[in-house]
């Protein structure tokens, strides 16, 4: 299709409509607030609620592919739009992700390795839980999680009551802490013709469960990449998946441990805009759009820093200093709020 439709008009769906902009694709934006970030850069901005079915309809008549820039889109928002365009990554893959339990019980059907997990929905199962995977720990909703909001630490057994407490009843799951001693992830493609594409996985460190900085090369051992690359590639084929995904990772003397996946191009990405001919973003369009995918080859070694916040204070001295700065448009500064990234080249590949 010529036409491709965002639902979500973050800066993620703005980098989207960047990278289409290139191909000589155009971007049709669906947001419920007014003025999101991809609407500055993008053809067509719909600004309407998430179960406006209406809106939604003719949001997806107006398109050809209708593609999504987070992964808590409502089930019903995707109802109206299926019966009208293909939804890619399809449904299953985006299900999938948008509950912690089912996604945890798909990787380890894949035989992959995870934290250890269980589902709880009250207190005598937080018991239970805590007795059976131990401390420490981490409990986290199931769903609408993400920049680790929604999640509690238990250290010792005792803090488990506190923590069910501070999920308000919503149903969540208990995981092991994963001792690792590298965070990566790797961001995978595949096309509609099956072909598998991954950019070489990034190190990833997070600062209050936001993500801080990547770098590239990740500096782990080369049968760790190729692990991390593999099974990203069984995901990926195990949900006939069409689109870019982001899989994180935590690397253990045991092997890798699959944190998560988000149905989506990630932050961990935004290196591939310096360090590849083609980026996440134009991959991910690509996919989509039904082209053949393009070559993710890594040419220099980078690092990307999140501007988080006032970070964007730095701006002046950023944009002096040279290295390649993407901002996304956002008016207001907020503590947490993701308004830029910096990519530095550190060296060739
Ligand atoms: P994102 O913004 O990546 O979607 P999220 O809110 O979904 O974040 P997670 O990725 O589950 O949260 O957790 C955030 C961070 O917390 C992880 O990157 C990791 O550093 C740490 N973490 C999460 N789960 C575990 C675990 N089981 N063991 C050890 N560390 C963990
Ligand atoms: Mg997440
Ligand atoms: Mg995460």
């Amino acid at each position: 299709g010529s036409v491709i439709g965002i639902l979500g008009g973050g800066q993620l769906g703005r980098m989207l409509a960047l990278a289409a902009a290139r191909l000589g694709l155009v971007c049709h934006i669906y947001d419920p607030a007014p003025s999101p970030p991809a609407a500055q850069v993008a053809a067509a901005c719909t600004t309407a609620a998430w179960n406006d079915a209406e809106a939604l309809a003719a949001f997806a008549k107006a398109v050809d592919v209708v593609t999504y820039e987070f992964e808590n889109v409502p089930a019903a928002a995707l109802d109206a739009i299926e019966a009208v365009r293909p939804i890619r990554p399809n449904r299953k893959a985006l299900a999938t992700s948008q509950d912690r339990l089912t996604e945890k019980t798909f990787l380890a059907s894949l035989g992959l390795a995870t934290a250890p997990f269980a589902p709880i929905s009250n207190d005598s199962e937080m018991t239970a839980a805590v007795a059976q995977i131990g401390v420490p720990a981490i409990l986290k909703t199931r769903r609408l999680g993400y920049d680790g909001k929604g999640q509690a630490r238990l250290t010792t057994p005792t803090d488990g009551a506190e923590a069910w407490a501070s999920m308000a009843g919503a149903e969540a799951i208990l995981e092991g802490y994963v001792e690792f001693s590298a965070e990566i992830s790797v961001i995978g493609a595949r096309g509609l013709d099956g072909a598998v594409a991954c950019f070489d996985p990034g190190r990833n460190v997070h600062q209050d469960g936001i993500l801080q900085r990547t770098t590239v090369p990740a500096s782990v051992p080369a049968t760790v990449v190729t692990d991390a690359v593999l099974l990203t590639a069984k995901i990926l084929n195990s949900l006939d998946y069409v689109g870019v995904i982001g899989v994180e990772l935590f690397v253990t003397p045991a092997g890798l441990v699959v944190n998560e996946f988000a149905p989506r191009v990630h932050n961990s990405g935004h290196w591939t805009q310096t360090g590849c001919t083609i980026c996440q973003f134009e991959q991910h369009v690509r996919a989509v759009a039904g082209w053949p995918l393009g070559d993710g080859q890594r040419h220099s070694n980078v690092e990307m820093e999140n501007l988080i916040g006032f970070d964007v204070c730095r701006v002046p001295a950023l944009a002096a200093e040279g290295a390649a700065l993407h901002l996304y448009g956002k008016a207001e500064a907020r503590a947490g709020r993701k308004m830029g990234h910096v990519n530095r080249i550190t060296g060739p590949a």
